[in-house]
């Protein structure tokens, strides 16, 4: 691997590049398409269904998704925006960078996105559904958001509890680690 591709891992809350807006990527190259690879196989690890780059340490406009347990394909998505919202519907999430947070979120039920694929290609996708909701989890990672700046008011609370709990088991981490 180049320098261009650092080694990526699973970053988890409360680090910082979870809350960057993420950079436009300007050309699909093999370090990028590599790096979206890297991504499946630590969701894969990690038994997810979802992935934004900056949750590998990469501030970058990518994201990847398989839901096949769903009857879909497998996506990358580079620059993907979210260009028509609709209807509203409210599901429990996760995310692998908030391990052990649970969290009611609303949604828009069906969503357009354009993003470009791992060809370079330009493309538009109908969502709805498991679909629709993971792409609009993921997006929010690229502009720095998490799901549990979301959650229903009713869970606000309990949310906060326990990412008041990462960050200090975090804290204890690194404790350890200079000792
Ligand atoms: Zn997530």
């Amino acid at each position: 691997m180049g320098k261009d591709t650092p080694k990526l891992s699973l970053v988890v809350y409360p680090a910082s590049i979870l809350r960057k807006q993420a950079t436009i990527v300007k050309t699909v190259d093999g370090p990028l398409i590599k790096a979206a690879d890297a991504m499946f196989s630590i969701m894969y690890e990690n038994h997810g269904v979802g992935l934004a780059a900056p949750q590998v340490g990469m501030s970058k406009r990518v994201l990847v998704i398989d839901l096949r347990q769903d009857d879909q394909p497998i996506y990358v998505m580079i620059n993907p925006r979210i260009t028509k919202r609709e209807g509203e519907t409210e599901a429990e999430e996760g995310c692998l960078s908030l391990p052990e947070v649970f969290g009611q979120v609303k949604r828009a039920e069906r969503v357009e996105v354009a993003y470009v694929d791992r060809e370079g290609e330009e493309r538009t996708l109908l969502a709805e559904g498991l679909l629709a909701r993971a792409i609009q989890h993921e997006i929010d990672h690229l502009n720095g958001v998490l799901f549990a700046d979301r959650v229903a008011e009713a869970q606000k609370k309990l949310v906060d509890q326990k990412l008041r709990e990462l960050a200090e088991s975090a804290k204890q981490k690194s404790k350890e680690h200079a000792r």
